[in-house]
């Protein structure tokens, strides 16, 4: 009988800057992966050329129909989107929200994870192995949009503006579950949930209390309830004692980008946005920006993006192949192959090259 193949759809969606160079890096790990499967698996990629660029040249973003194609996908995978001569509103709501708004991501999964041969700014980092994850709630909190400029009704200088933070039940028990569910996957069982709710009384007490509620489900999972400005001092003083991080859409959004800078680089934070359901696909992209002052010029740190391919493996139900690509880019930090971002000389393509060949 003839082996069978699995053929997953990706969508890949550079945009701007370094996307493009990250998500080349990211295709070329998983082609070799796949080259290596003896027919096992393959990856059918379709790109996209929307972005900053497209935007100057029609006015758009993204195409009309671009949600409907996407929704066809198995996945999509993304670069970064912004860039200097685009309002930093248009480009964001235009591509890279407009996708995870419509295809129900409410669950972005951040890991902060130590690699080998990389100089932390923490010291306990030489001699402790640390990763842990922060899952952010994606759909409402603090970014839902809500409020309005010129409230006063008086004029330039007595301006008032209103900025409004959504909480749901059903939205925080869902994010709250989820990082439970993901606890129990771990081997240290513990959810650390994140709040600031002496201050913020209404919905970051919803939060808690339902935070509290969800654990009695978890009678095997550790947990505990930690304010914000606590929670970023522990990152940096007892980030051994961490293992889920569970917070809202801007908590979790500043505490990750802080855990990629203790990991050493922002460019080497991995992201999924998920919809958990699967109803619709989900999206994987590094947690870094289009970093327009790096762009071009074949600097790019490209393990935020290849750890985030890795990410798409996992939720391909290729586990194992995730795996092996997070032990090559190891074996790389390890051998000192590393972008000046993180102390080194080597290139984009040559820290790709010495992943692929520890693949
Ligand atoms: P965004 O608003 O999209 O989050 P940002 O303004 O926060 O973007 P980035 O584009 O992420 O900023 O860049 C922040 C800094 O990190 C820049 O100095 C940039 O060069 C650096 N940086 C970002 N990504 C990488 C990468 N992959 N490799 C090396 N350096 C990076
Ligand atoms: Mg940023």
């Amino acid at each position: 009988a003839q082996p069978t193949t699995s053929t997953f759809k990706i969508a890949a969606v550079p945009a701007d800057g370094v996307g493009t160079e990250v998500v080349a890096a990211g295709r070329a790990v998983l082609d070799a992966l796949a080259a290596g499967s003896g027919g096992a698996f393959a990856f059918d990629w379709t790109e996209f050329p929307w972005g900053c660029g497209y935007y100057e040249r029609t006015g758009r973003m993204m195409d009309e129909d671009g949600l409907e194609r996407l929704r066809e996908f198995d996945a999509i995978y993304f670069g970064a989107v912004g860039w200097p001569s685009v309002p930093d509103h248009t480009s964001l709501w235009g591509l890279r929200l407009k996708i995870c708004q419509n295809f129900d991501q409410w669950a972005n999964i951040r890991p902060v994870h130590f690699h080998p041969g990389i100089t932390s700014p923490l010291r306990k980092a030489d001699h402790i192995p640390l990763d842990w994850v922060v899952v952010r709630e994606n759909s409402e909190g603090e970014y839902a949009g809500l409020g309005g400029r010129n409230l006063s009704g008086r004029g330039p200088g007595n301006e008032v503006a209103l900025q409004t933070a959504l909480f749901t039940e059903r939205g925080c028990e869902r994010i709250i579950r989820f990082a439970f569910d993901l606890a129990r996957t771990r081997t240290r069982k513990k959810v650390s949930s994140v709040t600031k709710s002496n201050a913020q009384q209404y919905g970051m007490v919803l939060w808690d209390e339902t935070f509290a509620r969800v654990a009695a489900d978890y009678p095997d999972v550790e947990t505990e309830s930690v304010l914000v400005d606590a929670m970023s001092a522990k990152f940096v003083l007892k980030p051994e004692d961490l293992s889920v991080v569970v917070a809202s859409n801007l908590n979790a959004d500043i505490l990750s980008d802080l855990g990629s800078a203790l990991a050493g680089s922002l460019g080497l934070a991995a992201s999924a946005n998920l919809n958990p359901e699967r109803r619709f696909p989900s999206m994987f992209e590094p947690v870094h920006g289009s970093a327009p002052d790096i762009a071009g010029q074949g600097l790019a740190n490209p393990i935020g993006a290849i750890g985030s391919a890795a990410l798409m493996l996992d939720h391909f139900g290729l586990v194992d192949e995730a795996a092996r690509v997070h032990k090559a880019i190891e074996a790389t930090t390890a051998a000192g192959v590393l972008t000046p971002d993180v102390g080194g000389t080597a290139t984009t393509d040559e820290v790709v090259a010495s992943i692929i060949d520890h693949l």
